[in-house]
């Protein structure tokens, strides 16, 4: 399963937006003392480049400014997209009510009246610390379903939801690539009588060895394997023609055919038909349903190897 990568809201600096050179210095010495490091600018601008090429995870930010004010910094960062929440502290003159109003009101979270009090400063941004954390499991529990939603529990390969929705995407870069696509299709021969002999459970630890074979034979970051029904399994081949695709099937049906699985002191031996279809894009015209023909041409290139005596490749070009 791939990592997930969260933006790391713990280490990284905070961003201060002042234009007054002296106020500046005041809160950047009260953050060091507190253990943050700093990154300052000078107007909502500026911040905005600086949030453009890394991620803050606290802004505190002045209100009045040129250039660009601590209201349209406020407005900027929560009409764009980060990493991550930005929690925007405001710093404000104790006169200024309606000027912080307008701030809450554009998406700041929290305000600071200046000058600003050390100790007060220590507990707004233990708050934020809180809100991050929230927002960060929050993302990573989202992030975790996705990716459960895309698995198939038994042989942890990608689902057929999965297949359904990439492979058109897989479609769509060979074309912008003008490279070769193929899709290997196989099924296990006579899987009904593992089952009926050994039993559903030993029948499952057949489909969790196959997906593990296939997992070591093919290439790591580019094939990616799905299950495509019950013993059914698919895998997608970008950037490989037909006949690469049919040396890759020559092989995985050889593999299969040596694995053992051992139930009640039996060794189980088991081959697979397999049906490879491929693609190159000149050939073709440009059509999202061509995952759809793809899959129906290897599926009957299988059909056709279980009819000429199964544990065999059978293929077509497209
Ligand atoms: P053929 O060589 O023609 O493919 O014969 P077969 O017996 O493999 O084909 P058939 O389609 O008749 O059997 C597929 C069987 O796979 C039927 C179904 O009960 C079984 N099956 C489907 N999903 C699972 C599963 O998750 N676990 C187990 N143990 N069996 C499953
Ligand atoms: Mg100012
Ligand atoms: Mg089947
Ligand atoms: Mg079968």
């Amino acid at each position: 399963m791939a990592e997930i990568s969260m933006p790391d809201t713990g280490s990284s600096p905070i961003l201060i937006v002042e234009d007054n050179l002296l106020m500046r210095r005041v809160l950047e010495n009260h953050l060091l003392e507190l253990g943050y490091s700093v990154t300052a600018a000078d107007n909502g601008r500026n911040a905005l480049d600086l949030l453009d090429k890394a991620y803050f995870p606290v802004v505190i930010t002045d209100l009045v400014m040129p250039e660009l004010d601590g209201i349209g910094l406020c407005r900027a960062i929560r009409t764009n997209s980060y990493r991550g929440y930005i929690y925007i502290i405001l710093l404000t003159s104790r006169e200024a009510k309606e000027d912080l109003i307008a701030g809450l009101d554009a998406g700041a979270d929290e305000y600071l009246v200046k000058p600003v009090n050390q100790a007060e400063l220590a507990v707004r941004l233990k708050t934020a610390r809180r809100i991050l954390d929230l927002e960060n499991s929050l993302r990573r529990s989202c992030e975790e379903i996705r990716l459960l939603s895309t698995k198939d529990p038994l042989t942890r390969l990608f689902n057929r939801g999965y297949l359904d929705e990439r492979l058109p995407q897989e479609v769509k870069r060979t074309f912008r690539f003008e490279r070769p696509l193929s899709v290997i299709m196989f099924d296990i021969d006579h899987f009904k009588t593992i089952n009926d002999n050994f039993g559903h459970q030993t029948g499952d630890q057949v489909l969790r060895d196959c997906a593990d074979c296939i997992r070591r034979s093919v290439r790591g970051e580019i094939d990616w394997p799905a299950r495509y029904g019950g013993e059914e399994f698919v895998v997608v081949l970008p950037e490989t023609n037909l006949p690469g695709a049919c040396v890759a099937a020559e092989r995985l049906r050889r593999k299969i055919s040596e694995l053992i699985v051992v139930a009640d002191g039996t060794e189980i031996r088991f081959t697979a038909s397999f049906g490879v279809a491929s693609f190159t894009p000149p050939d073709q015209k440009e059509d999202l349903s061509l995952a759809k023909v793809l899959i129906e041409k290897a599926d009957q290139c299988l059909y056709e190897a279980k009819r000429e005596g199964r544990n065999r490749v059978k293929s077509t070009q497209l």
